[in-house]
This record gives structure tokens, C-alpha cells and sequence, in this order.
């Protein structure tokens, strides 16, 4: 028996990408290696985030970077950074902000759930702007005089959570922070691949940017990456580490911490629950490296036969298969099935529903099934998974029952 069904779970096909419900992103060989190797020895974990900050500079163009357990806890980490800086006192206080400019503004449009990890810190987020497009009502979405006029003494930051046709560009939204002093700290958590982007959101002059290490990265599902300024990084790992040691005994690794001056060392604070253990550290840093050299292209470009069985399986019965794929030969590709729910008498609820039901369990995308589009995303996927996921929606598809 498998280790899970040793607990009476069944594995399941995740035909819906890295997402953390469904466990992530399945772990190359060497990346689980990697995991192996680094459960076995004790090392100086406040070194070993500084190595970490040396590869992950390197490979993101930026002057540091930490290992997070996850993007939701680098944003936390980024923004504890931001309001504190090297104060411990202001540390240990948080996320108690009282008497701290502990105001980040965000474009309304742009809110998530995943910003509860910044208020976490403390912060208070101030909305600006409005999505015309979306609400039917004009042409206009947030714009930069809004995040402008917002800007005051209790500013502390501005929150940009980046995406493909977000508006304003983050590099307008720097120069306006930077023209008041004020950083930016942006969520980047999916927007890989590209790998470009490694280099490219970081290179707008954002002071700090947050991906996730379980997403495309294919590192621990739990963890995440933050990176940008230097001092603001150093200020995040110091609010993340155990620094229970002697201050005159402490002694703080290579350039991630260098001419660092502080009144004393911060005691276990709001990011202890946020920390990333050695194994998950090493195994993050190969698979960012994996990543970043184009390591999994060979395999992005099986993704697009498979998908293409699929669809040719699907032929005759009630739906519209579309294939589709950037091309560029790192994003993935998606095969999306439109059910005619009339023709069939199901709805794509209906049949997403009984896939999960059957043996083994099928998990299909599912962001578009009220326009009854059933997603197939591939990264989770082999030839016998693809298969069996062809096999099961023919069946579905045949039986009204
Ligand atoms: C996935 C995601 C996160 C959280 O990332 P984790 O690494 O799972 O913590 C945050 N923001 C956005 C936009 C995401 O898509």
C-alpha cells in the first residue's frame, strides 16, 4: 500500500495545476533529492538562508532573497519588513502598528483573498481606484493620480499583486511610490512561467516581490520566495529566524545581513509561524534553479500531444474541445471542454461532480464551469493519467444516468 492509503486517502488525478488544495505541483526527482539530502545534516540555518540569498539574487536579478513557507507568508514577511525595518522593539510589537504609518494602498480592483496575509502584519489596506470594464459602466480602471492622492503620513507601502493585463503597469506605480519614498511590494505568487518574469517584475524597481516556490517552480508545496532590496529582506529573515543566541556569540552570515546595526536581536515574532525549514530550503533552490535554466521545457512540450489525445477521444460526443496554448514553449497549455448541457442533460457542475465520485477520483479545472467549460490543465498529468481521464469523461459523457 501507498503511504496515503496507508491512512485511508486515496491519491486522485489533479488535472487542475499546482493548486494547494490538491497538494501543488508534483516534485521533479531532484528536487525530491534534494529534500532527501538536506533532512540529514545540521547546519547554521541563518547561513544557510544567506546562501539561499546569493543563488536566488542571482537568479531573480535582485540584491537578496529568503526561502518563505509560501508567497501568502513572504507577503506577510515583506510587509513586517516594511513597517519595522531594523527596529526590534517595533518586531516585537507587531502586528500591533499603533503609532507606525501602517497604511498600505492597493487598487480596489486588484484585492484577494490572499491579501489577508499582508493585513496580518497590522496594515491597513486603503482601496483606490475603480474597474470600469468589469462593472459595465466605462472604459477607465485604476489609475495612477488615485494611488497619488492617496498617498499621506500613515502610507507605508503600496501592495501590487501583478498580472499579465494589470493596469496601471507596476513600473508606473513604482515611480509614483518611489517620488514619495514609499515601497512596493508585490505579489508575483503565479506569474510564472515565464521564467523571464523571475527577472522581469523585480526589474521594474519593485523593492520587494513574492513568488511561490510549490507553483511552476515545482519546489515544496510549502514554500515561497521572497526577494528585492537588501535591507528590506535581511529585515523579513531577521522577524523569520531563531535568533535565541548570546547577541556577543551571534554572528551574522555573508552579505544578506552585512553592516547590520541593531540595538539587540529581535525575539520570535510574527514570522516564526512563517519559517522554511533546511530540506525545504535546498530543495526550493534546486528546483528555482531547474526552473530558471529551462529544465522543464522537454517536458511542457509533451503537454500539448497529451492533451490533444484527449480531445481527440472526446470526438462525437456532446462538446467542443479547444486547445489552448501560448506557444512559447513554457507556459501551459489548456485543454478546455465546452459541454453542450442541453444535448447532454448535465451540467458541467454535474459531470465535474461525478468525476470526483469515480475511482480514482478526477479533479478537473473548474474556474469556468459556469460558462460549462471543463478545464484539463496538464502538469499534474501522465500518458495513463491522461488516459484514464479520456476514458472516464467518454464514459460520463455517454451515461445520463
Ligand atoms: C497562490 C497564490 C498565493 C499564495 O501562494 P502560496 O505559495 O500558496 O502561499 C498568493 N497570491 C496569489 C495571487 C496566488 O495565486
Amino acid at each position: 500500500m501507498g503511504i496515503y492509503e496507508d491512512l485511508g486517502i486515496t491519491p486522485i488525478i489533479n488535472a487542475t495545476g499546482s493548486v494547494t488544495r490538491l497538494g501543488g505541483a508534483p516534485m521533479p526527482p531532484a528536487v525530491v533529492e534534494a529534500l532527501k539530502l538536506g533532512a540529514t545534516e545540521a547546519v547554521v540555518l541563518d547561513q544557510l538562508q544567506a546562501a539561499a540569498s546569493r543563488v536566488i539574487a542571482e537568479l531573480t536579478g535582485t540584491e537578496a532573497g529568503l526561502v518563505t513557507a509560501g508567497a501568502a507568508a513572504a507577503l506577510t514577511l515583506g510587509t513586517a519588513a516594511i513597517l519595522t525595518r531594523f527596529d526590534p522593539a517595533r518586531m516585537d510589537r507587531l502586528p500591533h502598528t499603533r503609532g507606525m504609518a501602517h497604511e498600505f494602498v492597493v487598487a480596489r480592483e486588484q484585492r484577494n483573498g490572499y491579501d489577508h496575509a499582508v493585513r496580518a502584519a497590522g496594515v491597513r489596506l486603503v482601496e483606490v481606484g475603480m474597474n470600469e470594464l468589469v462593472s459595465g459602466a466605462g472604459v477607465r480602471r485604476a489609475e495612477i493620480w488615485e494611488y497619488e492622492a492617496a498617498f499621506r503620513g500613515r502610507t507605508a507601502g503600496v501592495l501590487f499583486v501583478q498580472t499579465a493585463d494589470v493596469r496601471p503597469a507596476l513600473a508606473e506605480v513604482v515611480a509614483a511610490a518611489h517620488a514619495r519614498g514609499l515601497p512596493v511590494l508585490v505579489d508575483a505568487a503565479a506569474e510564472l512561467p515565464p521564467r523571464a518574469n523571475l527577472k522581469a517584475i523585480p526589474a521594474t524597481g519593485a523593492d520587494l516581490v513574492c513568488f511561490s516556490g510549490g507553483k511552476a517552480i515545482r519546489g515544496p508545496q510549502s514554500t515561497g520566495i521572497l526577494c528585492g532590496r537588501r535591507d528590506l529582506v535581511a529585515a523579513a529573515a531577521l522577524q523569520m529566524l531563531d535568533l535565541d543566541d548570546h547577541p556577543e556569540l551571534w554572528d551574522p552570515p555573508g552579505d544578506l545581513f552585512k553592516d547590520l546595526r541593531l540595538p539587540g536581536l529581535p525575539r520570535q515574532g510574527l514570522g516564526r509561524g512563517l519559517k522554511a525549514s533546511k530540506e525545504e530550503i535546498v530543495a526550493l533552490l534546486a528546483a528555482l534553479r531547474l526552473f530558471a535554466s529551462g529544465g522543464y521545457d522537454a517536458e511542457v512540450a509533451t503537454y500539448r500531444p497529451r492533451l490533444e489525445r484527449i480531445a481527440a477521444a472526446l470526438a462525437g460526443c456532446p462538446v467542443t474541445c479547444a486547445l489552448r496554448d501560448a506557444g512559447d514553449g513554457e507556459s501551459f497549455p489548456v485543454l478546455a471542454i465546452k459541454v453542450d448541457q442541453r444535448a447532454l442533460g448535465q451540467s458541467a457542475f454535474d459531470l465535474c461532480r461525478r468525476l470526483r465520485r469515480g475511482s480514482p477520483p478526477i479533479y478537473l479545472g473548474h474556474s469556468e464551469l459556469q460558462a460549462g467549460v471543463l478545464l484539463v490543465h496538464p502538469l499534474c498529468l501522465d500518458d495513463e493519467k491522461a488516459a484514464l481521464i479520456a476514458d472516464r469523461l467518454r464514459a460520463a459523457l455517454h451515461d445520463k444516468s
